[in-house]
């Protein structure tokens, strides 16, 4: 780093980070990136967990916001090595009579595939399909402001403000309805409250109009896409530079925190109005994720077939299933058959495999800082779906709450999230104040998951929060 005063520094490197990062060089900034751990990308990185050769994704796995960020498609990352990938079917939802309810990118084969409730499938899903990219630039932000699009957003938030427990009703078969609740329990929330439809309903209709992708070599591609472009704007990344005070900052105009509120409160200390160190401080963090990493020589052997051909497979049976095991989360309690998701990026990108030995990707909902031991669950959710896959895992890494939380200390307690998705906090992400993304110290400013549009690879947060910055530099 040299002497000279920088514009701006950017603590933490996740994809909002670096997103923040990149919107504030391209205006022509001079920007650093600060970031504690020994690699970049936070949520975003990808790692041989298992068997060398063998590329598992720490985190992020499934890219539907990715693929569809207003920002992120607007940036030439392509340029810079990132490579998109699209399973054959998108998402799967097994049940345990061997049929699955199925999402492809094709509206119309997806509803074909969905029997009597193809027509509705269409009719719920299609008028935001087809106007997904002027809905998502209104959604994928604050939710307390005039939107571009009150029409459009009339009609997303009929669907939107209804418990996903009460929507799935719309559909009669067991197909429809537990396709539906297995994207809504994204929200990670019991599916009886008020919003939760929200999350499902905008992945399904990102999903038909621009599928559930994964990066080509790993999630990290998009990590390392980012940091190059950034660097080849001017901007610089340092490693393994923990701030822990604002005294452990350089001199810069503007600061940037890809952090959980609590941790910028830890930062920021005295410096941060008594109000706001109390709001921050408070700020709720939702339930955890418990992942195994498999490494399975053959893959999964799914009884459903289009299990076979799935980028995401969710496991949780019917719908009222999937709803108690997120009720029971909701509640503290680990439920005997958690819901659970499963990636199986490699069946579009086979860079990631060794030979047949494949990364398989699967986390379960557990309740906030749950210490017990969830493997068994997991195994036994993919074995009941895919009886004989036990047999076929050749090595397997575990990553509990408290692991996640040692991994990125914006994962408070396993929480993925940086923050509950309750409506409080959907509503006012992280607080109630006309700027989301101001922190009460001037020229500083939050830009993770924990600001709207919430957590997910989208860079949304870390754009919105450089604009707020950019207007501040633009007043000086
Ligand atoms: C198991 C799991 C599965 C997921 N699956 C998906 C998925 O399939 N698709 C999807 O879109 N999203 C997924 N996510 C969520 C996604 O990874 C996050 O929402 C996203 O990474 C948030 O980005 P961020 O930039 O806000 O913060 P993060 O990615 O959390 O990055 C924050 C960075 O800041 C650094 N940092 C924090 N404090 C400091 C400090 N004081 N000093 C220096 N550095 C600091 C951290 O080390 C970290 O690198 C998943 C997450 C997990 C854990």
């Amino acid at each position: 780093m040299t002497d000279a005063p920088l514009d701006a520094v950017v603590v933490g490197s996740g994809p909002n980070g670096l997103a923040a990062a990149v919107a504030l060089a391209r205006a022509g900034h001079r920007v650093t990136v600060l970031e504690a751990a020994d690699q970049i990308g936070g949520g975003t990185r990808t790692a041989e967990l298992t068997v060398p050769g063998v590329l598992h994704d720490i985190c992020s796995a499934i890219h539907p916001f990715g693929v569809a960020s207003p920002f992120l498609s607007s940036l030439p990352l392509d340029e810079h090595g990132l490579v998109w990938r699209w399973p054959e079917v998108d998402v799967a939802h097994p049940l345990d009579d061997g049929t699955a309810g199925t999402l492809v990118r094709s509206l119309d084969e997806s509803a074909a595939g969905l029997g009597v409730d193809g027509a509705r499938w269409r009719r719920t899903f299609g008028p935001l399909v087809r106007d997904f990219d002027r809905l998502a630039p209104d959604v994928l932000g604050p939710i307390m402001r005039v939107p571009d699009h009150p029409l459009l957003m009339a009609k997303f938030g009929l669907r939107a403000g209804l418990p996903a427990s009460v929507f799935v009703r719309r559909f009669k078969t067991e197909q429809a309805r537990a396709l539906f609740a297995g994207c809504a329990a994204h929200v990670y929330r019991p599916l009886t409250g008020l919003t939760t439809a929200a999350v499902g309903t905008m992945l399904i209709s990102a999903g038909h109009r621009h599928g559930w992708p994964v990066a080509e070599g790993g999630s990290h591609a998009i990590t390392r896409a980012l940091a190059s472009l950034l660097e080849s704007l001017g901007g610089t990344i340092e490693t393994r530079v923990d701030v822990r005070s604002l005294a452990d900052l350089p001199a810069a105009r503007v600061t940037m925190f890809d952090t959980s509120p609590r941790g910028f409160a830890e930062i920021a200390g005295d410096r941060l109005p008594r109000l706001r160190q109390r709001s921050f401080r408070r700020w709720k963090y939702g339930p955890g994720a418990y992942k195994l990493d498999l490494a399975v020589r053959g893959g999964i052997p799914w009884s459903a077939g289009a299990c076979r051909r799935a980028g995401t497979v969710h496991l949780g049976g019917t719908s009222e299933e999937v709803a108690q095991a997120e009720a029971a989360v909701g509640r503290g309690e680990m439920p005997e058959r958690p819901f659970v998701l499963v990636g199986q990026q490699y069946l579009c990108d086979p860079t990631r495999s060794a030979g047949d030995v494949h990364p398989v990707w699967a986390y379960a909902h557990v309740p906030p800082a749950y210490a017990g031991d969830a493997t068994r669950a997991v195994l036994d959710q993919i074995e009941r779906f895919a009886p004989g896959s036990r047999e076929r895992i050749v090595a397997m890494n575990v990553m509990t709450p408290a692991d996640y939380e040692a991994y990125n200390p914006n994962y408070v307690g396993g929480d993925i999230a940086t923050g509950a998705n309750t409506v409080r906090q959907l509503v006012a992400r992280p607080g109630f104040r006309a700027d989301n993304y101001a922190t009460g110290i001037p020229g500083m400013y939050l830009c993770s998951a924990a600001t709207p549009p919430g957590a997910g690879v989208h860079g949304m947060c870390g754009y919105r929060a450089a604009n707020r910055a950019l207007r501040y530099l633009g007043s000086q």
